[in-house]
């Protein structure tokens, strides 16, 4: 067998792998990266963020394209080239991983390609195109990523979808069925909406996009019962059989008068599972936790002290920026810097139309945590550029500490709304007051004065909203 090392080895080339061997040769150290693609990516370039950001552009512009005829500009309906389309979001793909190939080779880091196993607490073994490697490591950091949850007893059918297959596009289907109101199920159930499928998203919960607020999940869920066929909410799906016309899926809840109907696709989007079987930690002191998370300390340190683990396999929430900067933090702590990863904020977005965004503390967390918090809400229809948008449905809340009006959490629905949320997320990480937010001055006409005029709404004093403060 092959033998080679590296002092650091990176398992997984996603956005927190790349992250961190990128980040670990810039501080000199010699650096291998271990994943099959041929260049580094993972989930969010190849098959997750990116691909679907590029369709839901798409979606977008046919819905604008719509909605101009309220301002006086009509365009005929739209026609879809679907090869076209897909060579579009093809070609992205490519440029961007295209792109982290070059930057590899630019900083000598070593891109081994294959699949990685833990043979012990130093030692790895890549199974490659040209056989097997043993690569001895000083550290190795795990970013194995997950993947998307299955559900039992549905048919393994290319009818039925992940959001891997949802997004290589090889067709418009008729009607579709997304089971799951989630991240996922909202955003590639719009872009099949968008493209003209008629979509029906089950969800088995009693609301849309469980972990935001319900204020904020309010102005998207408006939009979507006019763009979707329906939203089946505590929902369950109890069968799915293929048969000859598409598949036939049995429903069973409260709101169902239908239970038995048959769609040409069903896409489940119920969540992901961590990658983190099959990877040879029985070989290590590496702790995996009944959900199959990597039990990991603020410095991103398993129980193995040579062994590290960031991004989805170590726990939620699972999106990309939170394991890029874990990545960078493990591998800060390996050069032996003083560093923790305790973010006070981390940004959630979900792409929908409106996009609805959120950092820090939320309302909903407060309730549950019993903990006492002054909101101030600034309706978009108070703001002059969402009205020169036509687009009035939006919604910007801050959660703050009743005494200090200190910024723990902030809240944005509506176009824009995932650029928007960087300011909150800046707020709550710097301990910014109310005052803070309302003495910035924001350019006008933006839909950034929004985050402005909710603090100014804390203060009883918003130019565009009459709402004195109570008892003042
Ligand atoms: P999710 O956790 O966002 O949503 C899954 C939904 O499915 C939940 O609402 C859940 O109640 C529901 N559900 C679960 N089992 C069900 C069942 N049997 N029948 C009906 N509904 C059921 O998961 P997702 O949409 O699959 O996305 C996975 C993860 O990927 C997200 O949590 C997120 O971390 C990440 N992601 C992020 C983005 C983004 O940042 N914009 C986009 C896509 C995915």
């Amino acid at each position: 067998m092959a033998e080679d090392k590296a002092q650091l080895v990176v398992v997984g080339g996603g956005p927190g792998g790349y992250a961190a061997a990128f980040l670990a040769a810039d501080l000199g150290m010699d650096v291998a990266l271990v994943d099959p693609a041929e260049n580094p990516g993972g989930v969010c370039l190849y098959r997750g963020c990116i691909p679907s950001k590029a369709l839901l552009h798409v979606a977008k512009v046919i819905h604008e394209a719509k909605h101009a005829a309220d301002q006086g500009v009509t365009f005929g309906a739209p026609k879809i080239d679907l090869d076209k389309m897909r060579a579009f979001k093809d070609d992205v793909v490519g440029k961007l991983t295209g792109g982290l190939g070059q930057l590899t080779k630019q900083r000598k880091v070593r891109h081994l390609r294959g699949r990685a196993r833990f043979a012990d607490a130093n030692q790895l073994i890549v199974d490659g195109a040209d056989g097997e490697t043993t690569l001895r490591f000083e550290h190795a950091i795990l970013a194995s990523g997950s993947r998307p949850t299955r559900l039992p007893g549905f048919p393994d059918s290319p009818r039925v979808l992940d959001s891997t297959t949802a997004l290589e596009l090889e067709d418009v289907p008729k009607c579709l069925l997304v089971v799951g109101g989630g991240y996922i199920g909202l955003e590639l159930g719009s872009v099949y909406a968008a493209l003209g499928s008629k979509v029906t998203v089950v969800e088995m919960l009693d609301g849309l996009l469980p972990g935001a607020d319900r204020d904020l999940v309010r102005p998207l869920a408006a939009r979507l019962k006019k763009d979707l066929d329906e939203i089946l909410l505590k929902t369950k799906v109890v069968s799915v059989k293929e048969q000859k016309n598409g598949l036939k899926v049995t429903f069973e809840g409260e709101n169902v008068d239908k239970p038995e109907r048959v769609f040409d696709r069903v896409l489940v989007a119920v969540g992901r599972k961590p990658n983190s079987e099959n990877l040879g930690l029985e070989t290590t002191r590496v702790v995996v936790n009944d959900q199959g998370f990597v039990e990991v300390d603020a410095q991103l340190r398993t129980a193995e002290p040579s062994i590290f683990a960031i991004g989805d396999v170590v726990g939620q929430p699972m999106l990309a920026h939170k394991a890029s900067h874990e990545g960078r933090t493990a591998v800060e702590a390996i050069a032996g810097h003083k560093v923790a990863f305790e973010p006070a904020a981390i940004p959630a977005v979900v792409f929908t139309d409106p996009e609805v965004a959120w950092c820090g503390l939320t309302e909903t967390e407060a309730k549950q945590q019993e903990r006492a918090v002054e909101i101030a809400r600034f309706p978009w229809a108070a703001s002059g550029r969402a009205m020169t948008l036509g687009r009035t449905d939006g919604v910007t809340k801050l959660v703050l500490e009743p005494k200090t009006a200190r910024v723990l959490g902030v809240g944005i629905t509506g176009p824009g709304a995932g650029e928007l949320i960087a300011e909150g997320v800046l707020a709550v990480e710097m301990a910014a007051v109310a005052s803070d937010l309302k003495l910035t001055i924001h350019p006008h006409p933006t839909l950034s004065e929004t985050v402005m005029e909710s603090a100014e709404v804390f203060f009883g004093q918003s130019t565009h909203v009459y709402r004195p403060k109570r008892g003042s």
